[in-house]
């Protein structure tokens, strides 16, 4: 994202902070073959699924007010669904200070379908004070009710010492910043790395992943070879979940592995402080094997948490209120669809049909919200009345 100070104009735009392949999801109706029935039955119907207290644990609000804010909401409150905003870009703080700024000044209005996650500056990376100040911007936090702390793939691919050598998430001067979260009983959330894509020409990517790097070449790190590369984003993310057993760690996007779930399980069994949200990773999901993913989904049934990475954006100058909101209920029923029911959904851009995973009840309510509720603490309910 870049700054946007400037625009004088009360905005509101879809716009990603990572590739958002739900966003080319769209529902089919045909069903699945007799034969294939049983395994397809649903266990909760849609609309019971929509009634159902639901967290979206990945989503970001920059602003919105007046009476946008009310349809905002309205949006929310229709599907039962709470946002956690999450605070990104340490290398943008003045940026970042505005999702700050608008969930502190939200929260007390609508704890019941907003909560939050800070982060620190780190524009200020080289200088002396730099970890003084992170540590009082994240205790800030805290005291303003957020309920985590955000890492951004910046750390990684952008950040550098004045020796030009990238900054890795396992470097030891974080470890303070681990501390206090641990110590506060709050939840690191971590988006390290990107899809393995990124580190591949655009050619060689899923269509989804293409759009967004075609895009965004500055993140395109096959383009800039001087980026650590894949793996080592992994193996520092997990050198951190290693070195700190008690830090609850939520990795973003399915943690970077949206590529394989054995890849994640493997993460998964190691690592029991480590779980992961969905955000703009459900179509890498989809077009996994079917019974592999839902067997996995059941496995790891306590670790996996519901997000979409929806964004909205009062500050951009693109902003369309009407467009986010019917985003918002495209993406959510399509998402009730894929997980409750068997249904055949098709995504535009080459993948699919696949069926819908029909995953169990219980599954379903852990994943769109008790999970959320047990790795963040303090997130509280989502307003049912
Ligand atoms: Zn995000």
């Amino acid at each position: 994202m870049s700054s946007q100070s400037s625009m004088s104009r009360f905005v509101v735009k879809i716009i990603l902070l990572a590739p958002l392949a739900l966003s080319a999801c769209s529902a089919g109706e045909s069903q699945p073959a007799a034969g294939e029935a049983a395994s397809f039955a649903q266990t909760m119907t849609v609309a019971e699924l929509k009634k159902m207290p639901k967290i979206d644990a990945h989503a970001h609000v920059i602003g919105v007010e007046g009476g946008d804010e009310a349809a905002f909401f309205e949006v929310l409150k229709r599907h039962k669904i709470k946002w956690l905003t999450i605070a990104t870009i340490g290398t943008n703080w003045d940026g970042m200070q505005k999702e700050i700024d608008t969930a502190v000044r939200l929260l007390p209005r609508h704890s019941g379908f907003l909560a939050w996650s800070t982060s620190f500056n780190l524009e200020n990376w080289n200088e002396q004070d730099w970890l003084r100040q992170a540590l009082k911007q994240i205790e800030d936090g805290f005291d303003r009710g957020a309920v985590a702390v955000k890492v951004w793939k910046e750390i990684g691919m952008v950040l550098k010492d004045p020796d030009s050598s990238y900054v890795m998430i396992d470097d030891p001067r974080f470890d303070p910043i681990f501390k206090l979260i641990e110590t506060r009983n709050k939840t690191l959330i971590a988006h390290i790395g990107e899809p393995r894509s990124c580190w591949l020409p655009l050619e060689e990517m899923t269509d989804n992943d293409r759009a967004y790097f075609a895009g965004h070449p500055q993140y395109h790190a096959y383009l800039h070879p001087e980026i650590p590369g894949y793996w080592e984003q992994i193996n520092a993310r997990d050198r951190v979940l290693a070195a700190h057993p008690d830090l609850r760690v939520v990795g973003a996007h399915l943690g970077s592995l949206e590529w394989d779930v054995d890849s994640l399980a493997r993460r998964l069994e190691l690592y029991p402080n480590f779980a992961v949200d969905m955000g703009a990773r459900i179509c890498h999901l989809q077009v996994q094997d079917r019974r592999k993913v839902r067997d996995f989904i059941i496995k790891y049934q306590d670790r996996l948490l519901y997000g979409t990475d929806l964004l909205v954006d009062a500050y951009d100058k693109q902003y369309d209120l009407p467009a986010l909101l019917s985003k918002m209920e495209l993406t959510y029923d399509a998402d009730y669809r894929y997980f409750a029911t068997g249904q055949q959904i098709t995504v535009p851009g080459g993948n699919g049909p696949f069926h819908g995973l029909a995953l169990p009840r219980e599954v379903l309510v852990k994943i769109f919200y008790e999970n959320a509720r047990r790795w963040f603490p303090g997130i509280g309910i989502t307003d049912c009345s």
